[in-house]
């Protein structure tokens, strides 16, 4: 069983109890297209355990970061925009954006991604 917070939205979609289009699960990670995307490719990658942000999952020392991280690369191949570069984000904390407090890695690519963003 994953580490489960009560009333957290991405821990349900990992025990299936809130549907997502999932397009990849792995032993300790699950990958789902965000419900609202930003680009042509919105992915949201995932721990199956819940830590509040990436600074809560560095600090487990379990790898997760690392498993986001090269979920996120395989992704983007199977989505066709490795090759052209991809974003990952983590937004932490309400000013930053965060809205789910189960921390999760944005992929995005598929469209323009200048940086500074405009
Ligand atoms: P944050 O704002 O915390 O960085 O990102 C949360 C993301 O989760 C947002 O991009 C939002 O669109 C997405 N989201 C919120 N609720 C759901 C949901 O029920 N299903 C899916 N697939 N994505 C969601
Ligand atoms: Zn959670």
């Amino acid at each position: 069983m994953a580490l489960r917070e009560p009333d957290c939205l991405f821990c349900k979609i990992v025990a299936g109890e809130v549907p997502a289009e999932i397009v990849r699960e792995g032993e300790r990670t699950v990958a789902f297209r965000d419900i609202n995307p930003q680009a042509p490719t919105h992915v949201l990658i995932i721990p199956k355990d819940h830590y509040r942000d990436a600074a809560a999952a560095g600090r487990a020392g379990r790898g997760v970061l690392d498993e986001i991280a090269v979920a996120a690369e395989e992704v983007a191949k199977a989505e066709g925009v490795a090759a052209n570069g991809f974003r990952l984000v983590f937004n932490t904390g309400p000013g930053a954006g965060q809205t789910v407090f189960h921390v999760h890695g944005h992929l995005l690519g598929g469209r323009g991604l200048e940086w500074p963003p405009g």
